[in-house]
């Protein structure tokens, strides 16, 4: 699989990209549930960990790719 296949079996692809990048205060379990059923979950969230700060991803909110982030670091920092 290249890099990018795994858009093609996207389970958001047939989806309205607004529900993956709901406005603040709106609620992200409407995009969880279609991750939760995706069959690229996997190399979508590891694409998005390190590269997307906006909307959900790989089953993951903003708060907790940013929390994936920060742990990264600091056990980077500490070896
Ligand atoms: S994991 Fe979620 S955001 Fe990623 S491709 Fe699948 S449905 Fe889309």
């Amino acid at each position: 699989m290249s890099r990018h296949d795994w858009h093609d079996a996207a389970a958001c692809a047939s989806v309205d990209p607004e529900v993956f990048f709901p406005e603040r205060g709106l609620p992200v379990r409407p995009a969880l549930q279609v991750c939760m059923g995706c069959p690229v979950r996997r190399q979508c969230a590891e694409h998005a960990i390190p590269n997307e700060t906006h909307g959900v991803w790989g089953g993951l909110s903003e708060k907790e790719r940013k929390a994936l982030r920060r742990t990264a670091r600091a056990e980077l920092d500490a070896a």
